[in-house]
């Protein structure tokens, strides 16, 4: 199972990805994860990407495409992946899509959390009490200018990432608004 899932920050992507990675038996490849990997470990990518990522903006497709085109070829990958927070530009996809060609892989499906932008502010507020409360620490980019900062990229930049794959006829959407189990069964649904 070869998957995309796609969705503005703080819709569930992470969440239900989890959740994916458990019924298939694939790795998660989050983008955000690998790039948060690198600044801690100071790599050259690391030090790269830490300013863009603090203030919310994206990093250079160059450097995502180049991270995803190597994962996707490790031996965890074998039977698959969830892509979670890539391709985050239409110039992303593309490059995905030439990719995945090369290595004759092709996407079984791609799916867009749909949820209601008002109310996301709210939930990323919620998480970051949360976290806090348990003792964690919260993302830099988790606070509400940064968080809008995210959202303002996401719809000038990813929103079309979604108009690009529904004009190719490949898009599904989920209800990303419901109790998190429910959008596992409705995600279950669309994957058949
Ligand atoms: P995320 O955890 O997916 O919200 O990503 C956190 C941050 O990492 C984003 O705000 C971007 O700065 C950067 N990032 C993650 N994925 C991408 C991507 N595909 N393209 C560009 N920047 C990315």
């Amino acid at each position: 199972m070869r998957l995309i899932l796609l969705g503005p920050p703080g819709a569930g992507k992470g969440t239900q990805a989890a959740r994916l990675v458990e019924k298939f038996s694939i790795p998660q490849l989050s983008t955000g994860d690998m790039l948060r990997a690198a600044v801690k470990a100071g790599s050259p990518v690391g030090l790269q990407a830490k300013a863009v990522m603090d203030a919310g903006g994206l990093v250079s497709d160059e450097i995502v495409v180049g991270i995803i085109s190597d994962r996707i070829e490790e031996a965890d990958a074998k039977n698959g992946f969830i892509l979670d927070g890539f391709p985050r530009t239409v110039a992303q996809a593309k490059a995905l899509d030439e990719l995945l060609a090369k290595k004759h892989m092709d996407l079984d499906a791609i799916v867009e959390l749909k949820v209601d932008e008002n109310a996301l502010l709210a939930r990323i507020e919620n998480r970051a009490r949360e976290t806090l409360a348990a003792g964690g620490t919260v993302r830099a980019d988790d606070n509400p200018d940064a968080f809008k900062v995210r959202l303002d990229a996401y719809r000038v930049q990813t929103a079309p990432v979604s108009a690009y794959y529904a004009s190719k006829g490949t898009l599904k959407t989920v209800d990303g608004m419901m109790p998190i189990d429910d959008v596992t069964k409705a995600l279950d649904k669309v994957l058949g």
